[in-house]
């Protein structure tokens, strides 16, 4: 049936990869063309403020997949090619070389982009980076290398910021992180998992500032002053701007696909028009589990909705109903955070060492979310217990005497 056919991927990250190889899987036998304006094979996103950062690692050690094996199963990939415009009527897409493809099928993988907020001057300052792909961890790190002082002034106290200023301590940087809420993470966690962060920040020898509100950036050749709005500066040799994303979502709103928060796809991620997809950090999806739509930024949700649109598409009637979960690296702390914590009303701390510990978040008695850190394995029973609706006995939780295994009541 799909023989004649040809599908067309755009966006060559974690969705669309994953889902091109997923689809010759299931037994696609026409076309398929995998398109993204980055030059570079495709690589892990994850590393970039991790590892990759850290140890100065290649790009060739982080590839999704080895170049060869796209040949293997005949999968064009076609890179360094932005796509300008989707034209639905005539099932062609326009790329801005100029040049056209037709598609029979069309899968939007166009995830996100760093958001660059609007303070003054800093578009026109030097050495200021946003972390979202691996030209932007090249950029960081050559400015890095050329600066004398190594001071870096890390603006977002989240994930992705916490991480780099991780890193780049590690390499012997001095690192501020400035962060605009009272609480780093205050966006994804609870006070004492902030707290928890920000004293092994401090630990580690990164200096961290909350309730500042960048407002400008002052540049003087390679220098930069980062000015608060309340009145504080902090020079820097290098900025690293790390306050969030904008979801690449222009080229499916321009043909009028359904729209909010993402690209409203349903439970087969078929977007508002049946032969166009949509997977990973771009959509806005119905979760199942927690009865929320949500939009999610992690790998796990870009590689499970590649899976479920493949078999869709070769005709295997399949839904997405995956339990999220998602993990972050700092120092040699593992966060591993399993289901969605928000609307939760109590939470219980285990702990178990004062760097092994979990926090579990409940709704109504019903275990949401756990976050786990250096715990594998409550994150391990957590996912569980969390699939099952096991209901638990929160004081025999929060006693680390008591065997996990044990604080469910029968
Ligand atoms: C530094 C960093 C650390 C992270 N750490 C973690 C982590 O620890 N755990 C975790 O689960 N997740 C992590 N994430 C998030 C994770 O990387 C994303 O959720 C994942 O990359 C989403 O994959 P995606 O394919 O949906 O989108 P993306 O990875 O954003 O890929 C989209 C691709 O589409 C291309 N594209 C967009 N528009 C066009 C166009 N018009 N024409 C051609 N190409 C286009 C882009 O160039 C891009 O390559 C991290 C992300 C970053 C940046």
């Amino acid at each position: 049936m799909s023989q004649n056919k040809t599908c067309v991927v755009i966006g060559a990250s974690h969705g669309g990869v994953n889902f091109a190889f997923a689809l010759r899987k299931e037994g696609w036998k026409g076309a398929i063309v995998l398109i993204d304006k980055d030059q570079t094979t495709p690589y892990h996103r994850p590393p970039l403020s991790k590892k990759y950062l850290e140890l100065e690692d290649s790009i060739q050690n982080n590839l999704l997949k080895p170049l060869e094996s796209y040949e293997k199963d005949n999968i064009t990939l076609s890179l360094g090619k932005e796509v300008a415009k989707i034209d639905k009527e005539n099932k062609t897409i326009s790329l801005s070389d100029g040049t056209s493809q037709k598609y029979d099928v069309l899968v939007l993988a166009t995830g996100a982009r760093a958001f660059v907020p609007p303070i003054s001057g800093i578009n026109k300052a030097k050495n200021v980076f946003t972390l979202r792909n691996a030209k932007d961890v090249e950029g960081i790190r050559t400015a890095f290398h050329n600066s004398k002082q190594k001071n870096i002034v890390v603006i977002g106290g989240g994930y992705i910021g916490l991480e780099t200023a991780a890193s780049l301590k590690k390499l012997g940087a001095n690192v501020t992180v400035l962060e605009r809420e009272e609480r780093i993470l205050a966006r994804v966690t609870t006070p004492y998992l902030s707290e928890f962060f920000a004293n092994l920040h401090k630990a580690n020898g990164v200096h961290i500032d909350v309730d500042k509100s960048v407002t400008e950036i002052q540049s003087d050749g390679n220098k930069n002053t980062v000015v608060c709005a309340d009145g504080t500066t902090y020079p820097s040799d290098l900025v690293v701007v790390g306050v969030g994303i904008r979801v690449n979502q222009e080229l499916a709103s321009d043909i009028g696909l359904e729209i909010n928060n993402g690209i409203v796809v349903n439970t087969a991620t078929q977007t508002s028009e049946k032969d166009i997809y949509a997977i990973g950090d771009c959509t806005f999806h119905y979760n199942k589990i927690y009865d929320v739509h949500v939009r999610l930024e992690s790998v796990q949700n870009a590689v499970d909705q590649a899976k479920v649109a493949a078999a869709n598409i070769c005709g295997k009637a399949t839904v997405y109903d995956a339990l999220p979960w998602f993990w972050s690296d700092q120092y040699d702390v593992k966060l591993q955070i399993v289901g969605l914590s928000q609307n939760f009303d109590s939470y219980v701390v285990r702990n178990e060492g004062a760097m092994k510990f979990s926090i579990w978040y409940f709704k109504n008695d019903r275990l949401l979310a756990v976050d786990a850190i250096n715990n594998a394995k409550s994150y391990v029973m957590g996912t569980k217990f969390i699939k099952t609706e096991a209901k638990i006995d929160k004081e025999k939780l929060a006693d680390a005497a008591v065997n996990i295994k044990d604080v469910l009541i029968n």
